[in-house]
């Protein structure tokens, strides 16, 4: 791997206490092109622009998907990931779905461990602090045929981030016209053009004072299935429920991980459909506890209300609460400060001295 280091960080540059989400990278990226059936041998360099021909297949038909992962300091200074591999596995899945060429894993463990190396000091510890890891590929290959690129970009961008605590309550409206996907379509894989779809959506529900969409099936909208861009988890009673994957939910590794330490801690769960009439009804019964969204991002989200045809429905305080008890653990295994009966802490050798 060719590495070349920046002449001079940008990081005393940067305000640590206010940082917004996934506006200030690192100094460092990793590039690696695939050309004539391989992928090349990857480079890092300093973070900069890269040139693209106009009419590179990913700006006209949008072949392009992406990962999001985090990398946590502990106390003592080391680094962690939170299960690597399954965004590895799951990036090659995304790209299998687009056409596009798998990744190989030598590459991409090297190349992130050389990366978060190089950039560690960017990685700041304590309480909600991390580094958002954004791996993606493209097609690159110049020309406007409407066909499987030859040509692709795998690249590792790194953004730190510090949690925002949103003191404001969230407020979701159920969908009842758009859909974020199809059975049959992409909705499983981090494809790019699943979320610039859900932007225009989203755009009315904020118009209308909600923060998110809960989406539904797209025959029925009646099927109750991802929130926003995470995983929906309601509370019922005592017991977690959140719908099956399918090849229209995203297989997210939060709700997988939600879904194990839940049954490790005793909580019941439930891995079925649900609908919004059993949402109304359990409203209306008072069974219905919580609602929370889970992802990488913010691990648990919390849900105060909901809006469906023109009625809005806001949840009652909860002490006890499920989303804050498996946030605070699973925070606690990322950041090496609990037990991690699971092996999910994937530890990440910056000593290994990257040459200068
Ligand atoms: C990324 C994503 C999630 C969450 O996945 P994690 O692996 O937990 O971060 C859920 N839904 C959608 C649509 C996503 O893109």
């Amino acid at each position: 791997m060719k590495i070349t280091h920046t002449k001079e960080s940008r990081i005393k540059n940067v305000d640590f206490d206010n940082l917004s989400f996934g506006e200030i990278f690192t100094d460092h990226m990793f590039v690696c092109d695939y050309k004539d059936g391989v992928w090349n041998t990857p480079e890092i360099m300093p973070y900069q622009p890269i040139q693209m021909d106009p009419s590179s297949s990913v700006f006209h038909y949008g072949q392009a998907v992406f990962e999001g992962m985090k990398a946590y300091k502990d106390e003592s200074n080391e680094v962690w990931l939170f299960r690597p591999d399954q965004n590895f596995e799951r990036i090659n899945k995304s790209s299998e779905r687009l056409s596009m060429p798998t990744f190989p894993k030598e590459l991409f463990f090297n190349g992130l461990e050389k990366l978060l190396s190089l950039d560690k000091e960017w990685i700041k510890k304590g309480t909600g602090n991390s580094l958002y890891i954004r791996p993606f590929v493209f097609a690159s290959q110049a020309g406007v045929q409407a066909s499987a690129s030859n040509a692709y970009k795998f690249m590792i961008i790194c953004s730190p981030v510090s949690s925002y605590y949103s003191s404001s309550e969230v407020h979701v409206q159920v969908a009842e016209k758009y859909s974020r996907a199809a059975s049959g379509g992409v909705g499983f894989a981090k494809a790019a053009g699943n979320y610039a779809a859900q932007f225009y959506p989203t755009s009315l529900a904020l118009k209308e004072g909600f923060q998110q969409i809960i989406w539904t099936d797209a025959n029925t909208h009646e099927y109750l299935e991802e929130a926003g861009t995470m995983n929906i988890f309601f509370r019922i009673n005592d017991t977690l429920v959140t719908t099956p994957t399918s090849d229209r939910i995203l297989d997210g590794i939060t709700r997988k991980s939600i879904l194990r330490l839940s049954e490790h801690l005793g909580i019941k769960t439930d891995v079925r459909p649900i609908t919004i009439h059993e949402l109304l009804s359990a409203k209306k019964d008072g069974s219905l506890k919580e609602i929370f969204g889970a992802g990488t991002a913010v691990v648990v989200s919390p849900i105060k209300g909901f809006g469906y045809q023109n009625e809005r429905y806001v949840l009652e305080d909860i002490e006890d609460s499920f989303a804050q008890k498996l946030k605070n653990h699973m925070v606690a295994i990322q950041t090496n400060a609990a037990e991690d009966p699971f092996g999910w802490r994937y530890p990440v050798n910056t000593t290994d001295s990257v040459s200068l």
